[in-house]
């Protein structure tokens, strides 16, 4: 006996006559219908719609369902899942009063974190069509301004947007981002007595010793330390 073989099917886009593998189970997990565009179809379908429409009004190309998450991870190349996950934690970040996504970035997930200013409890049962998950952490009142994420543990500090390690505290941090600030102010003052720009290419060029005649160390051009004058 020969089995038969599983029937072809045409792609109603592609015209191509493909085996049933070759078709996905549906674009969407809220599709009523079978899906009668192949895979690679069904793939270039989901890039282009990522460069016309809103990552949340993505649709089924042959229904107006909407893809979720996990059914563009299903169905769409990885650098378009990829590109998808980045707008959509964008988007869900921009519309999310109170969104942080997890600082650590080992974890991805991101929850509500209600500011401590804030006394009526927002509402952090909101469902999404998303796998994210939306979660309160105003309830550490101890602690108004850490954020610890449900899912890793990492505790972040809201003002500063940084995971504060062991070692340093939040005002340690807070002491060293102001020495970063005064450092670099040091920089520029030294920067503005001991440099001047190159009259010809604009380059900052440090001072040798006491001798007024420079030599731009980027278009060689000479000149004088004193009145910018260029030397033949
Ligand atoms: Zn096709
Ligand atoms: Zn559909
Ligand atoms: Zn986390
Ligand atoms: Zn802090
Ligand atoms: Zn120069
Ligand atoms: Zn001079």
């Amino acid at each position: 006996k020969v089995k038969k073989p599983p029937a072809r099917k045409d792609c109603s886009t592609c015209g191509r006559t493909l085996s049933p593998g070759s078709f996905p189970k549906a674009a969407t997990s809220n599709c009523k219908h079978k899906a009668t565009a192949c895979k690679a179809c069904l793939k270039k379908w989901i890039t282009a719609q990522l460069d016309t429409v809103t990552y949340d009004n993505l649709a089924c190309p042959e229904c107006p369902q909407l893809l979720t998450n996990q059914d563009v991870k299903a169905n769409a190349t990885k650098p378009t899942y990829e590109r998808f996950e980045e707008l959509e934690r964008r988007g869900i970040a921009d519309n999310t009063p109170g969104w942080r996504w997890c600082l650590n970035p080992r974890c991805r997930a991101g929850q509500v974190h209600v500011p401590p200013a804030s006394t009526t409890s927002k509402d952090s049962s909101k469902s999404t069509k998303s796998a994210w998950k939306f979660w309160s952490s105003g309830e550490h009142k101890a602690e108004p301004n850490i954020c610890d994420c449900n899912e890793c543990g990492a505790r972040a500090c809201v003002p500063c947007d940084r995971i504060h390690p062991e070692a340093e505290s939040c005002a340690d941090w807070q002491k060293r981002l102001k020495g970063f600030a005064a450092e670099e102010k040091a920089t520029l003052k030294a920067i503005a007595t001991n440099c001047k720009q190159c009259p010809n290419c604009s380059k900052n060029i440090q001072r040798n010793g006491g001798c007024d005649h420079m030599l731009c160390t980027q278009c060689r051009t000479a000149f004088c330390w004193l009145c910018l004058t260029t030397y033949k």
